[in-house]
């Protein structure tokens, strides 16, 4: 997740980025969609039902050769719906406006670009400053899903939002194959059979969606987060909201980081609810920070045997102390999960939400008449705008290839 920062001001964009791409054109816009690239990447930024939209509003859509075969979307869809499938990348790239990705551009991928190519999908930023400082340098412009604002009118294209949620469910999925009991309650003829209890630590996007599938699946399952106001949204899906003395919300709705007497407060009760639960699935993150630490090794020793804990925060960190981001731990008879791509194992839809986010963003880019807007001054645009003519615009990545703190 990137770091979230003060959105420019209108002003302030104007100052800094010269107008944008000139118009108006009687051209289609050429938009490309790649192949995703990075290992396990499943997932493909347009789908077919989004295609025949963008082609009906006059553009010209080219899918790179497979670039759906991973999220079961083959070529001969596309080209139903009104796609041109290329064959290379340099096909695919010649004369292309816009370039919708998934993951982030690699710097190989990147020299592949012409000047004043914008380019659209998560970037990671503060994470990725090679990549970032190489579009500045190739003067690619840059849009991060990932920096567009938690506001409601955003939320059509809110791909972290979207993601999550394919996330929360593979977890409680991948929780439940992982288990060696039955979730659900059974009454048979060869017993009665207890359901297993979920427990759910961070119950933001991803969280939620986790307890709905536990709760589905037929599990008892129990919650917990720091900010207060997820309690309510908790016990709505038929979840016991586990409440401590804290709230901790802090600024646009996410959580801030807790004091020490806090944490320690914390440690206990979370240590008290994950020894009786026979799967954990852990969300919790603090934008631009590392992970707090809610399950530490000793707490592991305390769990049952055949427990599973699913750390979905295995990339910032981890809430387990014993995750290994992208492996399969096993200690004191627990199996420790630190998935690092959850969203790609539901590659279909995943891919049809990201689409959707994606259609929803472009509409800021392109006017009714099909025409690239002149200046990215919407605000939705301002805040997710990365990289423009030679600028980088997200401050917190320009102070860390400045080499300042952010
Ligand atoms: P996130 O991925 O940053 O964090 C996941 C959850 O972890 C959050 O709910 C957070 O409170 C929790 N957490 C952090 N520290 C914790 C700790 N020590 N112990 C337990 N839990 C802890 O969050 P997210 O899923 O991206 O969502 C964050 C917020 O944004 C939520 O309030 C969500 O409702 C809101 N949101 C708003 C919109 C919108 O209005 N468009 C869209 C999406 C999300």
């Amino acid at each position: 997740m990137g770091i979230v920062s003060a959105p420019l001001t209108t002003q302030e964009v104007k100052d800094i980025i010269p107008a944008g791409p000139k118009g108006p054109t009687t051209m289609p816009i050429v938009i490309a969609v790649p192949k995703e690239l990075a290992p396990g990447e499943q997932r493909v930024a347009t789908v077919p039902e989004v295609v025949k939209k963008l082609t009906k509003s006059g553009h010209e859509v080219r899918i790179e050769h497979n670039a759906g075969t991973g999220a079961y979307y083959p070529d001969d869809l596309f080209t139903a719906a009104g796609a041109k499938i290329a064959s290379s990348r340099a096909d695919l790239l010649n004369g292309a406006r816009i370039v919708l990705r998934v993951q982030p551009p690699t710097i190989a991928e990147i020299d592949q670009l012409a000047e004043g190519t914008i380019v659209i999908g998560f970037m990671n930023a503060t994470h990725n400053l090679d990549a970032v400082a190489r579009m500045r340098d190739r003067k690619v412009t840059a849009f991060a899903l990932d920096l567009v604002p938690r506001i409601t009118r955003a939320q059509s294209m809110d791909a972290l939002s979207s993601q999550a949620t394919a996330g929360g469910y593979m977890a409680a999925i991948l929780g439940a194959g992982n288990c060696p009991k039955f979730l659900p309650m059974l009454t048979t003829a060869a017993g009665t059979i207890r359901p297993a209890t979920v427990l759910i630590l961070g119950a933001g996007v991803a969280g939620l969606m986790a307890i709905a599938t536990a709760k589905r699946l037929g599990a008892v399952v129990e919650a917990y987060d720091v900010r207060r106001a997820a309690g309510e949204q908790v016990r709505s899906l038929g979840a016991r909201f586990l409440e401590l003395e804290i709230n901790a919300e802090g600024q646009g709705g996410y959580a801030r980081e807790l004091t020490s007497e806090e944490k320690e407060k914390e440690q206990q009760m979370v240590s008290a609810a994950v020894a009786r639960a026979d799967i954990v699935i852990t969300t919790a993150n603090i934008p631009g920070r590392k992970a707090p630490l809610l399950i530490t090794r000793e707490t592991v020793a305390t769990m049952r045997p055949g427990a599973v804990i699913i750390d979905l925060a295995a990339e910032s960190g981890g809430n387990c102390e014993l995750t290994r981001p992208g492996k399969t731990v096993r200690e004191h008879g627990v199996t420790i999960m630190g998935p690092q791509n959850l969203p790609a194992c539901v590659p279909f839809h995943a891919s049809q939400m990201y689409a959707k986010n994606l259609q929803s963003f472009l509409a800021l880019l392109v006017d009714k008449d099909g025409v690239l807007v002149r200046e990215f001054t919407d605000e939705i645009l301002t805040a997710s705008l990365l990289v423009h003519a030679g600028e980088v615009l997200h401050k917190p990545t320009r102070d860390l290839l400045s080499g300042e703190k952010p």
